[in-house]
């Protein structure tokens, strides 16, 4: 904690101890970097300064706002919570860690964040940056991320942890895994706990924290077909389940490899009912996308339809307003490239 008072960045939503922020805060960083999330902190604050503010936002301004931040559920259930906040809890948060268990969306992890620093409750936060430091520090080798190594690491922290300065040591612990005792070269030769860690004395940092296996990544070839219509763009959205759930993209062909331009052109052809002489195919763009357990081969493929006979009403939009649509990273991505190729 001394350390914490020297070193601790000034991050916004350290100084509250209104249960909003706070909650808002981690569900913003949960799989999110601290200089990424802060923007996205600083918009929805402004956006929705209040619990109720929140709750009474459209799905579609709250998806908007969270556009770019990827786990799109995470913002689905955000939005859920403040709802039930608002109409249950009449504005305000249950009191205590196991009351905000039951929120949808707020594990172990937020539950203890937000119950600590807001109400003091000594309840341990476990994160990566904390499963980091312990194991090191105690030189433990229980692969992390499991309910019992959880269970094992919280019950640690517990022990140490000060019962009148439970936020506070919870924030030294995390700030000082996430500055200090850093995934890749920690500050060991500066650290104050270098005499008695384990990993350092016997030169095994890079072992610790074990890793449960990973997920395996599966490797898909997406075709999305930006079909232009007298400037009219085909937009769909996807339903409640899967990937990007709700979210808005062009019509999408999903392959087993990458197809030619023939080939394009004649899946658009019985994909829309337009005979293939009504389309041109006006220009193309490649480029990969990392999600958590998928590795997208992305070709967009830019076709002219004037001609084309509307089979259905998905030509609804302008570019402009396609872009305020809640749309996947990687649209962004496609759309961002569009407006440099126009400079
Ligand atoms: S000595 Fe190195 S590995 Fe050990 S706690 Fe300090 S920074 Fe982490």
């Amino acid at each position: 904690m001394n350390w914490y008072d020297a070193n601790s960045r000034d991050l916004p939503w350290r100084s509250s101890a209104d249960p909003y922020e706070i909650w808002l805060s981690e569900i913003i960083l949960q799989q999110t970097r601290v200089e990424q999330g802060l923007p996205y902190f600083k918009k929805f604050m402004d956006n929705f300064p209040n619990v109720q503010a929140l709750a009474s936002a459209s799905e579609e301004e709250v998806m908007k706002c969270w556009q770019g931040l990827g786990y799109y559920s995470r913002a689905r259930n955000l939005h859920n919570t403040a709802k039930y906040v608002a109409d249950v809890g009449n504005g305000t948060f249950p009191a205590d860690y196991k009351g905000l268990l039951q929120l949808k969306g707020v594990g172990a992890y937020t539950a203890a964040a937000v119950a600590s620093f807001a109400y003091g409750e000594p309840v341990p936060v476990v994160d990566g940056n904390v499963y980091r430091f312990v194991a090191r520090f105690l030189g433990i080798d229980m692969p992390i991320g499991s309910p019992k190594a959880h269970g094992y690491f919280s019950e640690i922290a517990r022990e140490w942890m000060p019962d009148s300065a439970a936020g506070p040591f919870n924030q030294a612990m995390m700030e000082f895994g996430a500055l200090h005792c850093t995934p890749k070269k920690p500050n060991c030769l500066t650290c104050p706990f270098q005499v008695d860690c384990i990993a350092y004395r016997t030169n095994r940092i890079s072992d610790f924290p074990v890793k449960a296996s990973k997920t395996k990544v599966k490797e898909v070839f997406y075709h999305f077909i930006i079909l232009d219509n007298n400037s009219r763009i085909a937009m769909t959205q996807r339903d409640d389940s899967g990937l990007w759930k709700k979210l808005w993209h062009f019509p999408l062909i999903e392959a087993s490899s990458k197809l030619s331009p023939k080939e394009i052109l004649e899946e658009v052809s019985e994909k829309f009912g337009t005979a293939s002489e009504y389309l041109t195919l006006k220009g193309n763009w490649y480029t990969t996308h990392l999600l958590s357990h998928r590795k997208i081969q992305a070709y967009f493929w830019e076709i002219n339809s004037s001609n084309a006979a509307k089979k259905n009403d998905t030509f609804g939009y302008s570019w402009e307003e396609l872009e305020k649509l809640p749309l996947p990273q990687l649209m962004v991505k496609y759309l961002n490239h569009k407006k440099d190729v126009g400079k």
